[in-house]
């Protein structure tokens, strides 16, 4: 499955309007080796449609995923703060549903265990489903169940028949982006859920993307882009009705939505958002359309900044080697002698260029002893525990975000 396409992947809709266009671009975690030939990375489009029946927006070129995804495994646990939000969340959700010894979990994209461990220590029966077979086996050997699988209609029924029951509550966290056929998650979520379970979604806020020019979260691992509104028109189409939502601040600002598949009556929160979106015309085209030149206008501000810099010769480094950073280093069009190199944590990425603009990653302590005088951190929406990182390791120079515009922090 790879190419253009030319309908809605949620309704079938022919797409409409262009929401942003990146140009040509390498994927954003396909870190190159060293010796790897430039000229042979692969390149694909990356443009975002909104599709004007159900306004959902999404990527209209598809990267054939099992050649490019698989060597790079997220792992959850790496981040002290992500612990933390499901930890809470747990507790919460524990304390919401009443959840006990009788009640069954089941998380979607259930990663590494690192939220379902919260529920395995407080002796609630639960299950994950995760397709990554080696991120899943480190959840199993943590002792948290886990069926290595893609989420569809067929997987769920197996689940639910092999449990005797649905689900009281299920959990997709930051999926819904990822998944090429929507129509068949959004079926599989309703088939796991018990008649009177709940179901929360949490998904970055296109709003919020919107809001604060986040292009950079936009590449070829995430086919989708979600409003409440469109939310809404997906699940409606699957017997799934969405009751409650919360705002967070992960991913630049994201959404966390209730559903079940029984009515129940909608919360002051969702119908605040409801309103809110309608106020911002996410129901029309031109809420859709200045996104392109607020884009442009983020990109020359970067080009400026670095111009001056380079006449000045300045010495320049980057912080973050994540997706984000990618995507806005190469649609800023940042080669490899505009940055002496960029820290990253992971050790798999050290060692490596990243994809397209080849800039070299070094590992956080090698990046200070090459002395930079700036540095650019990448991940804005973790600004402030790198800040605090690079502070405390000595850095005295100048931090930096680019998004929405150049900031000293
Ligand atoms: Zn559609």
């Amino acid at each position: 499955m790879e190419g253009a396409i030319s309908h809605c992947r949620a309704c079938g809709a022919p797409l409409g309007e262009v929401f942003c266009d990146l140009g040509i671009m390498a994927v954003a975690n396909s870190y190159l080796p060293p010796e790897a030939d430039p000229a042979r990375e692969p390149r694909f489009p990356l443009r975002a449609v909104v599709c004007p029946a159900c306004r959902m927006v999404q990527l209209d070129h598809v990267v054939d995923a099992s050649g490019i995804f698989r060597d790079y495994a997220y792992f959850s646990s790496a981040s002290a703060s992500w612990q933390d939000h499901a930890r809470r969340y747990c507790e919460a959700m524990t304390d919401r549903l009443g959840l006990g010894p009788g009640s069954l979990v089941v998380e979607v994209a259930s990663n590494d265990g690192y939220l379902l461990k919260n529920f395995v220590a407080a002796g609630v029966p639960c299950l994950g489903v995760e397709p990554a077979a080696n991120v899943a086996e480190v959840a199993i050997a943590a002792g948290v169940p886990t069926e290595i699988a893609f989420l569809t209609p067929e997987t769920a029924a197996r689940i639910v028949a092999a449990q005797g029951r649905g689900a009281d509550l299920v959990i997709a966290n930051n999926v819904l982006a990822h998944v090429p056929d929507i129509n068949g998650f959004a079926e599989g979520l309703a088939t796991l859920l018990a008649p009177e379970g709940v179901l929360t979604v949490e998904t970055p806020h296109l709003l919020e993307l919107v809001e604060g020019v986040q292009f950079d979260t936009i590449y070829h691992e995430h086919f989708a882009y979600w409003s409440l509104l469109a939310v809404e028109h997906l699940f409606a189409r699957h017997g799934l009705t969405v009751f409650d939502l919360e705002h967070l601040p992960t991913h630049g600002g994201s959404l966390r939505l209730f559903a079940s598949r029984s009515a129940r009556p909608a919360s002051q929160a969702l119908l605040a958002q409801r309103r809110a979106e309608a106020e911002r015309g996410l129901e029309g085209d031109d809420f859709y359309r200045g996104f392109n030149a607020a884009v442009a206008e983020v990109l020359a501000g970067f080009r400026d900044w670095l111009a001056e810099r380079q006449a000045e010769g300045k010495r320049l480094a980057g912080y973050g080697a994540a997706a984000k950073g990618n995507t806005f280093l190469n649609a800023a069009g940042v080669i490899a002698t505009d940055f002496m190199a960029v820290a990253d944590v992971s050790p798999a990425k050290q060692g490596r260029l990243l994809p397209g603009s080849h800039v070299p990653v070094v590992s956080p302590e090698a990046l200070l002893a090459l002395a930079p005088d700036e540095i650019l951190i990448l991940p804005w929406n973790i600004a402030p525990e790198l800040t605090a990182q690079l502070r405390g390791a000595g850095f005295t120079g100048g931090l930096w975000t680019a998004v929405p515009e150049m900031r000293r922090l």
